[in-house]
């Protein structure tokens, strides 16, 4: 029930009552609405600065959860940083010295990505630099495991290069020789045995009765199967490939024919003493690269320290060659 209001009217000496104009009640309802409009407002607007909603307070806890994963990454990225560095640390110090390879540098395989800036889109956000650190650090890792994953393709490459080279170049005695006695005369000066003048001995001797099996002391390739070098009677010459040459001298009869694969240990011929000899000997020598060197250094593959001391011993006594 709405209150009336009067008034006293000194001219009809009587109370009226006050009408009050429609536009007026118009104007108090506008008003009246737009105060409750503001302070419904201004509650929600303070309130929403200072006051937190359940919907809020749950993404701020997930949130914070997802900064804690962040760290927990960037922990678990630590480890795996330390584990590469260690496999590079070996690949470059050990694998590569050993299959002589140049070591990846540091800059190569920790080198990020020059350019475009590949992150623009994580920047604006107020864990934008957590986002873009984390990130960073896994493309380098990546590529850092791509780099290694690499270096190690040509590590195995460069081993299955050397077990060639290792079947391939000459590492046992050309005759069975147990007991070591069979070295005659090394590789130096020595007495020529039909001269008696000192001069250069290019190989080593081995002296053994006729038909005694001779072997190929690497992989190869008979080269020569002939006695067309003057001196050296019925000769055989093996190619090892990476360099080396093997040569087997005044042999009795051949066991094999040029251009025939042979491997380590096969029966290539027996000894003789065809060509400039004194008697039943083989004659051994090796060549790197077209110039002979001391066969010596190349009985590893079948010999203890102790055996080869023997033998080193033997050979390097100056005495006569059997040529
Ligand atoms: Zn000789």
């Amino acid at each position: 029930m709405s209150k009336v209001k009067y008034y006293y009217d000194p001219e009809s000496l009587s109370y009226r009552k006050i009408e009050r104009k429609k536009r007026t009640t118009f104007t108090y309802a506008l008003m009246f609405i737009l105060a409750s409009g503001l302070f419904g407002f201004l509650f929600v607007f303070i309130a929403g600065h200072y006051l937190e909603s359940p919907k809020e307070k749950a993404l701020k806890r997930e949130l914070q959860n997802v900064q804690l994963q962040f760290e927990l990454l960037n922990k678990k990225m630590d480890e795996a940083e330390a584990v590469l560095e260690n496999v590079a640390d070996r690949d470059n110090n050990i694998y590569r010295v050993f299959f002589e390879a140049n070591p990846i540098p540091d800059e190569q395989r920790k080198a990020g990505f020059g350019g475009v800036n590949r992150y623009k889109s994580l920047e604006g956000f107020d864990n934008s630099k957590l986002i873009i650190e984390s990130n960073k650090r896994i493309d380098i890792l990546q590529k850092q495991i791509v780099i290694q994953s690499k270096s190690l393709d040509e590590i195995a490459n460069l081993a299955k290069e050397k077990e060639k080279l290792l079947v391939a170049i000459p590492a046992i005695q050309p005759v069975s020789n147990e007991d070591l006695t069979r070295m005659a005369s090394g590789y130096g000066m020595r007495s020529d045995p039909f001269t008696k003048a000192r001069k250069m001995h290019w190989g080593m001797d081995f002296t053994a009765p006729r038909g005694t099996p001779v072997y190929a002391t690497g992989d190869g390739v008979v080269k020569r199967a002939d006695s067309g070098s003057s001196g050296y009677g019925r000769h055989i010459r093996i190619d090892h490939g990476f360099g080396y040459t093997s040569l087997y001298a005044h042999l009795y009869k051949y066991n094999v024919r040029k251009n025939q694969k042979v491997k380590r240990g096969d029966l290539i011929g027996f000894v003789g003493s065809t060509g400039r000899s004194e008697a039943p000997h083989l004659h051994y020598e090796i060549f790197k690269d077209g110039t002979r060197i001391n066969p010596i250094n190349f009985y590893y593959g079948s010999l203890t320290a102790e055996e080869f001391n023997k033998l080193l011993e033997r050979a390097s006594l100056e005495n006569q060659s059997l040529d």
